[in-house]
């Protein structure tokens, strides 16, 4: 029979991942299908035992429900937890497991494009939000030990720390808003994008321009649009860039390879996810 997979967000009329999970699901012969599915914050609890009572075999999460499917979830898996939010869910024998793929997906993202460790960097890490502290984990895995927290809400960056320094009392972390930021000399090694800020044609700068360098890395998460000023403004003054592109392709991969238990393709969910976006290019 052929397994249904698919996503929950809402509205989730301009999501990719059936794209690429469809492109995947052809390029290895297995006989499934990623659909979306479009569910009302109210209705998010009836939809994950509908889930269950339909036989559906996993779902990526996205906004607004990763935070709120957590009480629903019969397992959560550690670093899911520990990040407050859950982008992906395994249906195994009628209970539902919850993961988190984006800390790890930023991470191998960043192997690929980037080629260079993290470890040893000085690190800026833009936001607090769901996305920041999956890049948070991701950054304390790979061993940074100097981090720098720019956020518009301090409150929620505190929290952020609170909850995920536990075990790594060792990493230097330095709080700043964004109201203060002219009044340091920051200069890291790495800038990332965690924040919303860029989706919008009409969104302020996150930095100012000379803030950036040519021997800087400077990473969006955001990945429509795939150039955001951010990053054009990187580019031009010789950074290293990498958008959020790779990220929704390795999140991607990593889900994949939970509900299926085989090796995803990457490099054809990656073409998939390319060929998308020029296909919606004016
Ligand atoms: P979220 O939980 O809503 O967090 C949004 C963050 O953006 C918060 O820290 C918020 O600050 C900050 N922010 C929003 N507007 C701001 C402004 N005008 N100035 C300063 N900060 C502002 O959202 P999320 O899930 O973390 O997602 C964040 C971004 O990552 C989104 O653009 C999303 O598309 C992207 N993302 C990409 C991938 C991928 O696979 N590439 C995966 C996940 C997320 P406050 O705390 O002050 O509200």
């Amino acid at each position: 029979m052929t397994k249904t997979l698919g996503i929950l967000g809402y509205p989730i009329t301009h999501t990719l991942s059936p794209i690429m999970h469809n492109a995947a699901f052809c390029e290895l012969g297995i006989d499934a299908q990623y659909v979306p599915f479009e569910v009302r914050p109210e209705n998010i609890e009836s939809a994950l035992t509908g889930l269950i009572a339909l036989g559906v075999s996993g779902v990526n999460v996205t906004i607004p429900h990763k935070e709120s499917v957590l009480p629903f979830l019969d397992e959560i898996d550690i670093d899911a937890r520990r990040i407050g939010a859950v982008n992906t869910i395994l249906l195994k024998e009628g209970h539902l497991v919850g993961y988190n793929t984006d800390a790890q997906g930023f991470g191998n993202a960043f192997a690929q494009e980037i080629a260079r460790p993290l470890a040893g960097q000085q690190v800026m890490l833009c936001g607090a939000g769901g996305a920041a502290r999956a890049v948070f984990i991701q950054l304390l895995k790979e061993n940074v030990k100097d981090i720098i927290i720019l956020s518009r809400t301090l409150a929620r960056a505190t929290k952020m720390l609170d909850d995920l320094l536990v075990e790594h009392r060792d990493v230097k972390t330095t709080l700043c808003s964004f109201k203060d930021f002219s009044e340091n000399n920051f200069s890291p090694d790495v800038l990332i994008n965690a924040t919303s800020v860029g989706l919008q044609p009409n969104d302020p700068h996150l930095v100012p321009i000379d803030f950036f360098s040519s021997n800087m890395v400077v990473c969006d998460l955001i990945y429509n649009p795939p150039r955001t000023p951010l990053l054009s403004m990187a580019e031009e003054a010789g950074s290293l860039v990498m958008n959020g592109l790779g990220m929704l392709a390795h999140q991607g991969a990593l889900a994949f390879n939970l509900w299926t238990g085989v090796q995803a393709p990457i490099d054809v969910m990656q073409r998939a996810l390319l060929n998308a976006f020029e296909s919606t290019r004016p």
